[in-house]
């Protein structure tokens, strides 16, 4: 009797352990541990980095919103390392481009992105006054790392408070991205700061109106379910789908409200293929419907299929 309440507490005790730390260290190797903040730890390949108190503080505000709609208190850490390392640390390319890991890690640029780098390079692309428009909301130098850096990293923290119900669980790619873009919507929406919001949406809705992404080879859902990795390596599309999940995204959040976001998780939990085999698409439809609300079916109506 004795030994099974120690076997019991024993159990007890590891699986509490699991949840509070899934952090994977293994991951921090070769980085300085920073201290910079209170809610979450942070590293970096310099052991003074500048310019990251701006991204720390917006993701400190995105966790206590986060934490309240999701009923958590997430743990997690951020890393930041520069491009000439950056293929240590990362799953993809290009240098900068804001990630997140399965076991609680997300992964920031020091320095200028690639991205930022190359639309900074084409912004003679631009009028006059869509210039004024930008320097309005990036700053006289337009630095477009405010978006590329510090907008899409609330996307990723987004991703881990996915992760950290389903891990790689994924019925669909598309819905798990529309479900990130969802979240930065409302946390950017609820920074105390409403800068990163309008640095997001006037830098995304330029792109579309001016057509800059370019003929983009893969426009359809199933093209991002078939081949994810290959739009991943072609920069310009994942791009494109970005921004029209962003639009999505944001037209949920203005119908349904931060209710949305708990209600779009739960979805994501239900139909996690550990749990339910292959949903197929009507199925899904109507639990879209059920699980988001009867509009959601025609906003998330997708008009750009091959
Ligand atoms: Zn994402």
């Amino acid at each position: 009797m004795r030994s099974s309440i120690i076997l019991v507490l024993i159990l007890v005790s590891s699986c509490k352990q699991v949840k509070s730390d899934w952090i994977d260290r293994s991951l921090h190797e070769g980085l300085y541990n920073l201290d910079y903040s209170e809610s979450f730890e942070t590293y970096s390949i310099n052991k003074n980095p500048k310019n990251i108190k701006n991204t720390i503080g917006n993701l400190e505000e995105a966790k206590v919103y986060f934490d309240a709609i999701f009923k958590e208190d997430l743990s997690f850490a951020v890393l930041f390392v520069d491009n000439q390392n950056w293929d240590k640390y990362a799953y993809a390319p290009p240098p900068g481009m804001p990630q997140s890991f399965y076991g609680g890690n997300i992964l920031l640029g020091l320095g200028k992105s690639v991205m930022a780098s190359r639309w900074e390079q084409t912004l003679s692309q631009f009028s006059g006054s869509e210039i004024d428009t930008l320097k309005f909301h990036f700053g006289d130098s337009i630095d477009l790392d405010l978006f590329f850096r510090d907008g899409l990293s609330l996307h990723e923290l987004a991703h881990l408070y996915q992760f950290v119900k389903i891990d790689d669980g994924m019925q669909r790619r598309w819905l798990s991205e529309l479900f990130a873009n969802l979240c930065q919507v409302g946390a950017a929406k609820n920074l105390s700061n409403n800068s990163v919001y309008y640095q997001m949406d006037v830098f995304q809705q330029l792109l579309i109106d001016k057509e800059l992404w370019g003929d983009v080879q893969y426009r359809s859902l199933q093209d991002f379910e078939e081949h994810y990795f290959d739009i991943m390596k072609l920069g310009r599309n994942y791009g494109w789908y970005q921004t029209q999940f962003y639009v999505i995204a944001k037209q949920l959040h203005e119908k349904y409200g931060d209710d949305v976001l708990q209600n779009f998780r739960n979805l994501l939990i239900a139909i996690d293929p550990k749990k339910v085999s292959e949903i197929e698409d009507d199925k899904l439809e109507l639990l879209i419907e059920q699980y988001l609300g009867k509009e959601a079916l025609n906003i998330i109506n997708w008009d750009h299929d091959s």
